[in-house]
């Protein structure tokens, strides 16, 4: 069967900052070997600098922001101060894996993401490509 996607999705961020939003002050944004190396060149801090400074291993052995008191620290007003080096999961927002069931899509990500039908055509296969990258 088809996913409901397979027609392509229009998608163009708004800006809106929703979802840099984290849950309960949890600290949600991951960082993998690729982010971590992308963001610390773009602050201009070491490698293992930028790790200490923001990160937090969690008990899976994944990294990810240490901020129970803010939702993401590069986030400034609805807008994020790294954008250049933000990490994956940021750039490919909406097509998470979670987000893409049609219940979650409809009830959760287009209702609250004003950048959902807005804009360019997301082909199938771009889709596909983008859930299947590396989290
Ligand atoms: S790194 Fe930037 S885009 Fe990602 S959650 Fe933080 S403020 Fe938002």
């Amino acid at each position: 069967m088809k996913p409901w996607w397979s027609e392509g999705v229009r998608f163009e961020c708004q800006g809106s900052g929703r979802c840099c939003l984290s849950r309960d002050g949890y600290g949600y944004v991951y960082f993998n070997l690729k982010d971590r190396l992308r963001m610390a060149e773009h602050l201009g801090l070491k490698p293992g600098e930028f790790m200490r400074r923001y990160l937090t291993k969690d008990a899976y052995g994944n990294y990810h922001l240490g901020s129970p008191d803010k939702p993401c620290q590069f986030l400034d007003g609805k807008r994020c101060s790294a954008y250049e080096g933000r990490p994956s999961q940021c750039r490919s927002w909406p097509f998470w894996p979670e987000n893409m069931k049609a219940k979650t899509w409809n009830e959760e990500i287009a209702p609250n993401c004003p950048g959902v039908g807005k804009g360019r055509l997301h082909s199938a296969d771009e889709i596909r490509a983008i859930l299947s990258e590396d989290p």
